[in-house]
């Protein structure tokens, strides 16, 4: 499932391939993913220059001079396909430029989404409204993350999954993170130290920034044809590794399954205080 740098990297690539183009046609091959397409998305996108891309949380927003955004959501496993050589099951939105450039997006279990909002409303775009900061934005820093989880009893990672105190924080680079800064994941929110809370910060900062160069440096796959935006392998320091040796200290790596997800730590590196 693509996470905060997966969404990252698509929007590079993206960048590269649309930004300043004029879109010459839209075309929809069903009528909805998770949610349906926006009735009007084919007339107001069609003729429109893209101006800018950028992503809040796990959305990608490609901004048009016609003031308007397209928000897209990758869901479980959507992906954008670059100017692919022909048509695949499961591209069920594709635009085409002026530039001669045509991306389609393929997603086979539809989990995903598109809308379109005018680019001035968009804080107040339903999925945004009662987000928290962005993890490498300037907003969030150990003081936030203090008063963020101040008198929680719920396990931190619970917290760092809960978009409404960061945003864009998913699975992997919680379980990631976690590890990185040596803190438990049932460990009780509000029972963290100031000095882990700047560890565990730094530790976010740190885990999300390297999947996101990583993904950058598989960017240059993307100029082949039928180049796909958004997946990239990565080493993980415990997710997906359980029983194999902790990186750091040789113990087995732990995990543990919960509704439908699991968590992975070292028992040894993160000790419950
Ligand atoms: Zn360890």
């Amino acid at each position: 499932m693509p996470e905060l740098p997966e969404v990252e990297t698509t929007v590079i690539g993206l960048r590269a391939v649309l930004a300043g183009e004029r879109v010459s046609a839209v075309s929809l091959r069903r009528s909805d993913l998770r949610r349906p397409f926006p009735v009007d998305l084919a007339q107001r996108v069609t003729g429109a220059r893209v101006t800018a891309l950028g992503r809040r949380a796990k959305y990608g927003l490609i901004d048009t001079d016609r003031g308007d955004t397209l928000i897209f959501h990758l869901g479980m496993s959507g992906r954008w396909r670059v100017d692919p050589a022909h048509d695949l099951p499961h591209d069920h939105l594709v635009i085409e430029t002026d530039g001669g450039r045509r991306l389609a997006l393929n997603d086979p279990r539809r989990f995903g989404s598109v809308d379109l909002v005018e680019t001035a409303q968009l804080a107040t775009f339903s999925a945004f409204a009662a987000l928290g900061p962005e993890p490498l934005g300037s907003d969030f820093d150990a003081a936030y993350l203090a008063a963020a989880l101040a008198g929680r009893h719920a396990p931190v990672k619970a917290l760092l999954l809960d978009q409404r105190i960061v945003a864009g924080l998913g699975n992997i680079y919680v379980c990631e993170a976690l590890h990185l800064a040596g803190i438990a994941p049932g460990q009780r929110g509000g029972d963290i130290a100031a000095g882990r809370l700047d560890r565990l910060v730094a530790a976010i900062r740190e885990t999300l920034a390297a999947a996101i160069a990583a993904g950058g440096s598989s960017l240059r796959d993307y100029a082949r044809p039928d180049g796909e935006l958004g997946y990239f392998s990565t080493q993980w320091r415990v997710y997906g590794r359980a029983g194999t040796p902790c990186d750091r200290c040789g113990a087995p790596v732990q995990r543990r399954a919960e509704g439908g997800r699991s968590t992975f730590w070292c028992a040894k590196c993160q000790p419950l205080a």
